[in-house]
């Protein structure tokens, strides 16, 4: 689940079409069946975040597109702007910024760079299967700690396991925070709603794996979708598993419905749910959100929730904390805290 909030013209402009987007090369290969690889060389990194919503101003994304193909992602109407379409495109037609760590390198060695806290995995997932592929992730990591640049991650990708030495690493130079998203505990309905995504326990391995790494590590439980996953049961089945994990606190947030989204969204549930079908048009009507009373009902029924199991604030003892640099020795200035996990969602 990515933020929402964030504009699709949050990202960095370098790729309006991919004509224009450094296309270097395409490439498809037997172990990704089904699915192209546009590699381009990106001319920026570093993507500052419109408005005053969100708690963090920059992200970096190094993927366009996203193997783990939920139905609901909010990142999907972006692919418009790569005239590629929010559906299967979004799903198969994965842009890559081959050179996005040296480009994020340089941007943070500008004077005129104040250490703001980066997020990374709020657009589309850093560790989606194709950084399996690629191994962008360890140079961006470097890129930023190296920098005094704090950082969080977000993911549905259990090969953040690949760069817990890394993160544990850049953790003690700055600030690094984790968030893995856990949302449907039901198999079938799991592999439904986000086929290239690991299962709901892999994901709260991850937390685990996370966590004894020493990282604090959030569980966004997100989207929560009215009728399927909104049942008491359920919330508090997943929340007992997310304590279990060690996880330093959840957060839980309804299904929200862009456009490009939801038109992906509305033809998966009138497919395979479509009892469902007119009572989601009473919750949305023809918003982007879920109604005002639906958010207030979801909010009062999740509260108690979060609070008996002491997940509604970030409890990170043993987690490495933020330190901070000398300015005078660094010449730079002290760097922010990251931003503060699923708080800021
Ligand atoms: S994991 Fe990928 S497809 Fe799923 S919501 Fe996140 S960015 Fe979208």
């Amino acid at each position: 689940m990515r933020w929402d909030g964030q504009s699709v013209t949050a990202d960095d402009g370098a790729l309006p079409g991919l004509g224009r987007a450094g296309l270097g090369r395409t490439v498809t290969t037997p172990d990704f069946a089904g699915v192209t690889f546009h590699e381009v060389l990106a001319r920026s990194a570093l993507s500052k975040v419109p408005g005053e919503s969100l708690p963090f101003r920059w992200t970096v994304n190094p993927y366009r597109g996203c193997l783990h193909r939920c139905v609901y992602c909010f990142a999907r109407p972006t692919h418009r702007y790569l005239d590629l379409d929010p559906g299967d495109d979004f799903d198969r037609q994965i842009v890559v910024k081959t050179n996005v760590a040296e480009v994020l390198r340089a941007e943070l060695s500008r004077p005129s760079w104040c250490h703001e806290p980066v997020a990374l995995g709020t657009n589309t997932d850093p560790y989606q299967r194709a950084e399996g592929r690629y191994r962008l992730m360890p140079g961006i990591v470097d890129a930023l700690a190296s920098s005094g640049t704090p950082f969080s991650v977000l993911t549905k990708g259990t090969l953040l396991r690949r760069d817990l030495p890394t993160l544990a690493d850049a953790a003690r130079e700055v600030d690094v925070r984790a968030a893995v998203s856990v949302a449907v505990l039901d198999p079938e309905l799991q592999q439904s709603l986000e086929p290239g995504t690991p299962t709901a326990r892999a994901r709260l391995d991850l937390v685990r794996a996370v966590r004894d790494a020493g990282l604090p590590c959030r569980v966004m439980v997100a989207p929560v979708l009215p009728w399927l996953t909104d049942s008491t049961a359920h919330l508090e089945g997943l929340l007992d598993q997310v304590v279990a994990a060690g996880a330093t606190g959840a957060t839980v947030l309804p299904l929200t419905l862009r456009p490009g989204a939801r038109e992906w969204f509305l033809a998966w549930l009138a497919r395979e749910r479509p009892r469902l079908v007119a009572g989601y048009r009473r919750v949305y009507g023809s918003g982007t959100t879920a109604s005002r009373g639906y958010r207030s009902w979801l909010a009062a029924r999740v509260r108690p929730l979060l609070a008996a199991r002491g997940l509604d604030r970030d409890t990170e003892e043993g987690a490495p904390r933020f330190v901070p640099r000398d300015p005078a020795r660094s010449g730079r200035p002290a760097p922010r805290a990251a931003p503060a996990g699923p708080t800021l969602f």
